[in-house]
C-alpha cells in the first residue's frame, strides 16, 4: 500500500514552531499589526503554537503576491510544468506524513489513526490526482478550451484542516490559478507546516499564500477585489453572509456548507454491517463531519434490534487521548464546539427523546463528549433538524420506502445520505429520489479524489473532486 507507515504517534515529534507567521509571496512574514493568537490543543487545553492574525493590509499583500505569480509565473506555465510541482507537493507530504499526522491530531483533536490513515494520505492523494490533470486539461470540457480564472480566494473549516486545504488548492493549481487561502482559527498549524512543503517544492513565490486569522480575515479574503473566484467550506450561516456580501459582484463562487444526512436502514439490510456503517457515519472525527450520518432512519421491524446492537457497539468505543493509537473518539475541536454540542443534547432531552450514553471516565482535562444516541426522535425535534457537528446520533423510524425518502429529504440540507438494503433496485431508485450530493449504498464515508463532492439546497453549490471540480476553477472559452 502506497500510504502505509507506522507513526508510533505517542513519541513522534510534530516539529512545531512556537510561533507561525503568515505565508505571503513564498516567505513567512510577520503580520503588519504584530498580533498573534493561541492555537490550543483540545486534548489537554495547552497552548500548541502562536498564530499570526492577518488584517486587511496583510490580505491585500497576499493578493498582490498571488496576482504577480498569476501574471508572471504560475499562470503562464505549461500544464506539464505545473504537474511536476504538484506531484512534488504530494511526494513531500508523503515523506513527512508521520509528522503531519501527529501535528493534525494535536491541533484539532482527531484520533491519530484517522489523521494517519485518512487525512494525510487523502490529502496526498488529492495532490497526486490533480497533478495528473494539469497536463490533460483538454479533457476537462471536451470540445472546448479552458483557461484559468486568475487569483482565487479560499476559506476552510476546522474539521479536516489539511485535507480541506488539499481539496481547495489542488484543483485551483492544476488549472493554473493562484491562491489566497485562510484556514480556520482553531486549526491553522498544518496549513502553515504545508507552507514549508510549498517552499521545498520550489513553487514560484506567491502561487499559494496562506493568511491566518478569524472571521474578519476570512471576510477580507472573500471580498477582495482581485479575487476572480471564491470558494468557501464552512457553516451554512457564514456561507449565506458571504453570498450576501458578494451579491452583485462578478466573482464566481462555490459553497460547501452544512449537512444533516440521513442514513437509512431497511429490514433486509445486513444488520451487523449496517451498525458498523452507522457508527462510522456518526462517530468518525467526533462527528465533526459535514456529511456525518447524523439522522438514522430505521425500518420499524428492525428498529429495536438496531438500537440494541448500537448500544452494545458504542460501549466498546474508546474516548480519550487522540494521540493514543487505540482511541476511537478524540477531543472535541474547541470549547465553543463542546458548548454547542452540550446545548443541543440538552434540547434533545428536554424535547422528550430518550438519550443513551455509555458509561466510562472521560479525561479530566480537555474537551471530550461521550458517544450519544437518541431514540424516539421526531422530525420536529431540534436534534433532528439542526447540524450538531458532534458525536450525537438521532434515531427516527419509518414504515415504507416512500416515508423514508420523505423524511430524509425533509431538511434544509442535502449533502449526503446512506442506504442499507439487500435490494439493488431499491438502491438505484433511492439514489435518484434522495436529494443529496452523495448517496452511499451499504457503506458510508467513502471518498475518492475522482468523485465529485458537493451539496443540494442549503448544503451549497459547486463540486470538489473529479472533472466537475476542475470545471469550477476555469473559464470555458
Ligand atoms: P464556520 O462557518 O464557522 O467557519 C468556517 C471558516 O469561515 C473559518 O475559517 C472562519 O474563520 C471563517 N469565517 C467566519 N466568519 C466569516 C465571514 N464572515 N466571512 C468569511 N469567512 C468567515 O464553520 P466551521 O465551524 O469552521 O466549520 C463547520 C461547518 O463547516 C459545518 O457546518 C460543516 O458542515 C461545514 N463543512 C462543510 C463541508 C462540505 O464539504 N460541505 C466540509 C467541511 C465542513
Amino acid at each position: 500500500d502506497l500510504w502505509e507507515f507506522d507513526p508510533a504517534p505517542e513519541t513522534a515529534d510534530p516539529r512545531l514552531k512556537p510561533r507561525y507567521d503568515l505565508f505571503i509571496g513564498g516567505r513567512f512574514v510577520a503580520p503588519t499589526a504584530g498580533k498573534y493568537f493561541d492555537s490550543i490543543n483540545p486534548a489537554n487545553e495547552t497552548k500548541l503554537a502562536e498564530i499570526a492574525q492577518a488584517n486587511a493590509a496583510d490580505v491585500d499583500a497576499a493578493y498582490v503576491a498571488a496576482k504577480k505569480a498569476f501574471d508572471t509565473t504560475w499562470g503562464k506555465m505549461p500544464g506539464k510544468e505545473r504537474a511536476k510541482y504538484i506531484f512534488r507537493l504530494a511526494r513531500l507530504l508523503q515523506d513527512r506524513a508521520r509528522e503531519f499526522a501527529v501535528a493534525e491530531t494535536m491541533d484539532g483533536g482527531k484520533p491519530i489513526k484517522e489523521s494517519r490513515d485518512f487525512d494525510v494520505p487523502m490529502a496526498a492523494a488529492h495532490f497526486f490526482y490533480h497533478a495528473g490533470w494539469a497536463d490533460k486539461l483538454d479533457y476537462v470540457a471536451p470540445g472546448r478550451k479552458v483557461a484559468p480564472l486568475g487569483v482565487v480566494g479560499q476559506v476552510i473549516p476546522w474539521n479536516f484542516p489539511l485535507l480541506m486545504l488539499a481539496w481547495k488548492i489542488a484543483p485551483a493549481l492544476a488549472m493554473g490559478n493562484t491562491v489566497v487561502i485562510k484556514p480556520a482559527e482553531t486549526t491553522s498549524v498544518t496549513a502553515l507546516k504545508f507552507a514549508e512543503i510549498i517552499q521545498d517544492a520550489g513553487l514560484p513565490p506567491g502561487t499559494v499564500n496562506i493568511v491566518t486569522g478569524f472571521g474578519d480575515t476570512g471576510a477580507a479574503v472573500m471580498n477582495h477585489p482581485t479575487a476572480a473566484k471564491v470558494a468557501f467550506t464552512g457553516s451554512t450561516e457564514v456561507g449565506k453572509i458571504i453570498m450576501r456580501s458578494l451579491a452583485g459582484t462578478d466573482k464566481k463562487m462555490t459553497m460547501e456548507l452544512g449537512g444533516k444526512a440521513a442514513n437509512i436502514v431497511f429490514d433486509d439490510a445486513p444488520l451487523d454491517q449496517a451498525v458498523e456503517g452507522i457508527v462510522n457515519g456518526i462517530f468518525f472525527n467526533q462527528g465533526h463531519v459535514c456529511c456525518a450520518g447524523s439522522r438514522l432512519l430505521v425500518h420499524e421491524p428492525v428498529a429495536a434490534a438496531v438500537l440494541a446492537k448500537l448500544k452494545t457497539r458504542i460501549r466498546t468505543l474508546r474516548v480519550g487521548d487522540p494521540l493514543d493509537k487505540n482511541t476511537d473518539i478524540g477531543a472535541i475541536n474547541s470549547k465553543e464546539q463542546l458548548t454547542r454540542i452540550t446545548k443541543l443534547v440538552a434540547a434533545g432531552v428536554k424535547e422528550g427523546a430518550a438519550m443513551y450514553q455509555p458509561p466510562g471516565q472521560l479525561p479530566a482535562k480537555g474537551y471530550y463528549f461521550r458517544p450519544t444516541v437518541f431514540s424516539g426522535v421526531s422530525m420536529s425535534h431540534r436534534i433532528a433538524r439542526e447540524e450538531i457537528f458532534g458525536p450525537v446520533l438521532s434515531i427516527l423510524t419509518f414504515r415504507t420506502p416512500e416515508e423514508a425518502v420523505e423524511k430524509a429529504n425533509n431538511t434544509a440540507y442535502g449533502l449526503s445520505a446512506g442506504v442499507w438494503t439487500d435490494k439493488g433496485s431499491r438502491i438505484l431508485k433511492l439514489s435518484t429520489e434522495l436529494k443529496a450530493g452523495v448517496v452511499w449504498a451499504n457503506t458510508y464515508n467513502k471518498f475518492d479524489p475522482a468523485s465529485p463532492f458537493g451539496g443540494y439546497k442549503e448544503s451549497g453549490f459547486g463540486r470538489e473532486g473529479g472533472r466537475q471540480g476542475l470545471l469550477d476553477y476555469c473559464q470555458l472559452i
